[in-house]
């Protein structure tokens, strides 16, 4: 749910935003004074600022200025004067939108959803998503290194991960032992295709139920291996 502060002296004007932004499911708080919209802003962890720009204190231009200078978040200024509206631009303070007493509060609601939505999309939901492979049972985190079978965390080496993941990635398709170890171990490394069979034996003890009747990575006599969808 996101959180909402609108700074505004004007309590009925707060009251009615506030209204009509708890309908659409916006967590809202109100701050009648400039110092302490300010401060909220700064102090709270909200999404959007709803900032008036006449207030008592320090005026909306200081705020919003002040919050810019430490918050990357959307501020949408109203004023009731048009010319303050375009003073506001004029100075390049850094609020994303403007608008000019009076509103409809739909309005003011559809505003505040767009701006929202694109700072969403511009700086992500700040949980940027891992890299998963799954199939059936399994679970691959690339970006953790980290698999799951039927929920339940193995262990693997990196080489173990690496063959894993490999396979999981190109399902259906039989690999040779010679293309596995080309793929997975560099050039220099020191081995050789049997140590793609001791691998694939390890990686089976982990993933299946039954070694000797493997459901993912499939043995094809006389060709290689090839991990089952
Ligand atoms: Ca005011």
């Amino acid at each position: 749910m996101s959180k909402i502060l609108i700074v505004e002296d004007e309590v009925a004007i707060a009251d009615l935003e506030k209204d009509y932004l708890e309908l659409s499911d916006f967590q809202v708080d109100i701050s009648n004074t400039g110092d302490e919209g300010l401060q909220a802003a700064l102090s709270g962890d909200y999404d959007l600022v709803i900032l008036d720009l006449m207030l008592p204190g320090i005026d909306g231009f200081e705020v919003c200025k002040r919050i810019r200078e430490e918050k990357n978040i959307p501020i949408l200024m109203v004023s009731a004067k048009k010319d303050d509206i375009d003073k506001i631009r004029g100075l390049g303070l850094g609020a994303d939108d403007y608008m000019t007493k009076p509103f409809s509060p739909s309005e003011l609601v559809a505003r505040v959803k767009a701006h929202l939505a694109r700072y969403e999309r511009l700086v992500g939901t700040g949980k940027p998503q891992n890299d998963i492979v799954e199939i059936r049972g399994i679970r691959i985190d690339k970006t953790a290194r980290r698999v799951y079978v039927d929920g339940v965390e193995k262990t693997f080496t990196t080489k173990e991960f690496d063959l894993l993941t490999f396979l999981a990635e190109n399902p259906n398709h039989v690999y040779t032992k010679e293309e596995l170890f080309r793929e997975i171990w560099d050039m220099d490394s020191i081995g050789d295709i049997a140590t793609v069979t001791v691998h694939i034996k390890k990686i089976r003890e982990k993933i299946e139920q039954d070694t000797a009747k493997p459901q993912y990575i499939e043995t094809i006599w006389g060709v290689g291996y090839r991990f089952k969808v």
